[in-house]
């Protein structure tokens, strides 16, 4: 069916060539327009095609979907700062007092005084000298990694490590390579082979895994990275304010030494924006010459208020950084899964049909757990991702156990 569809549009390789030959011109749009049905066609058969759909947040728990109220277990907002009335209220002072956008790139005009005061509330919460902010998660990785590393370099990034570290290390033009997820002896290998065929070597990872929940063993990263002169990045997006007292995935191993520790204020923080910490001349050369600070607007100054309120709380409520982790645990250990190590708990169901049926039937059931599937995970590893908040009560949690359950081990 899928071929034949393609075939009325004269879309197979050899109709194309067949056209060419005759010398008919189609406008660009028109074959640009085809390529994009065809691909959406295929990705349709294969149950890959995403669509967006309005969901409106009503506070940090309950969403609003398709008409109906749901306790969703999909939102990165782990401690429900994004309806926090502190920090809601900063935003809208911030608009109110600097305007809805920050008007340039930093080095014009757009270096808000927002900013550097965010900087050194992070740099002294996760103990760098400095730090420097972003516009996103994907910003920061994108731009720091091709600051560090080029041609002649290598880049060694954990298979599952985020989307946006394989960007960055692409976009630097080092050779990058994988190494097997969490797995020391291929690293350690790799790092020695490194040493000979690459000028320097950077190792990029996730400190808590954004699907699987897990952690990255820090301590050992750090100890190879150091015995072979390599460099580390560690993207703890999912770690700030959850683990380690709410300072991060780093917190959990003392010995752990990451030159690079990036993070966003996108998941626990409620907003929206990034930061990496590092020395001081780390971060005056990212200041200087990273090209997503460089050649992109300044961070809304709301966001750098929203984020700055946000830290407050963290630093002020250790109850409620220690509720995520708790209520994931809460899960983990009624359906004997290996215990929660994050917010996240992955159910893994395998192909994408099973996760799309699963989160069908969670949400006949009042509850949102959105399906994740490749690319986002690897083939064959569809999956519901479970993100427990502050706010989830022991009966939300319950719910979610008893609907979960019948889908596990199928
Ligand atoms: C969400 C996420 C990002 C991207 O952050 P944004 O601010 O949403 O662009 C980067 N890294 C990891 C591990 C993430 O989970």
């Amino acid at each position: 069916m899928l071929m034949s569809h393609y075939d009325c549009f004269g879309l197979t390789s050899g109709r194309l060539s067949e056209r060419r030959s005759l010398g008919h011109r189609r406008p660009v749009t028109d074959t640009l327009t085809a390529f994009a049905s065809a691909k959406l066609n295929e990705l349709d058969a294969k149950n890959l095609r995403r669509t967006l759909k309005p969901t409106r947040r009503i506070d940090g728990v309950w969403v609003e979907r398709g008409g109906r109220r749901l306790i969703s277990f999909s939102c990165n907002d782990y401690l429900n700062l994004t309806h926090h009335p502190a920090v809601k209220a900063a935003a809208a002072a911030a608009i109110e007092t600097h305007g809805a956008g920050s008007g340039a790139s930093r080095l014009i005009t757009g270096e808000n005084p927002l900013f550097s005061e965010l900087e050194a509330r992070l740099a002294r919460l996760k103990g760098y000298e400095a730090a420097c902010v972003f516009g996103s998660g994907y910003l920061a990785n994108a731009g720091i990694i091709p600051t560090f590393t080029g041609p002649g370099d290598l880049v060694l990034v954990d298979e599952l490590a985020h989307a946006c570290i394989w960007a960055g290390a692409t976009l630097s033009g080092a050779q990058v390579a994988q190494f097997r997820h969490n797995d020391m002896d291929d690293l350690g290998q790799r790092l020695i082979a490194g040493r000979t065929s690459a000028r320097r070597i950077l190792v990029a990872t996730d400190g808590v895994f954004s699907m699987d929940g897990d952690l990255a063993p820090l301590g050992e990263i750090s100890r190879l990275c150091r015995a072979n002169d390599a460099w580390l990045l560690v993207d703890d997006a999912h770690g700030l304010g959850v683990v380690g007292g709410g300072v991060g995935s780093a917190k959990l191993f003392p010995d752990a030494r990451v030159d690079l520790a990036m993070g966003t204020f996108s998941k626990s923080l409620g907003g929206y924006g990034a930061y990496v910490c590092a020395s001081g001349p780390v971060i005056d050369f990212i200041k200087t010459r990273t090209r997503t600070v460089v050649y992109t607007t300044g961070l809304p100054p709301a966001n750098a208020a929203a984020a700055l309120a946000a830290l407050v709380v963290i630093e002020a409520e250790p109850d409620r950084v220690a509720r995520p982790l708790r209520n994931a645990r809460r899960l983990t250990d009624a359906l004997s899964l290996p215990q929660a190590q994050s917010a996240v708990v992955p159910i893994l169901l395998g192909e994408a049909q099973t996760a799309l049926a699963a989160a069908q039937d969670l949400e006949d059931k009042g509850l949102l757990a959105v399906p994740i599937r490749p690319p986002t995970v690897p083939a064959g590893t569809a999956r519901l991702r479970l993100a427990f908040s502050a706010g989830h009560t022991d009966e939300m949690i319950d719910r979610l156990v008893e609907a979960v359950r019948p889908w596990l081990r199928r």
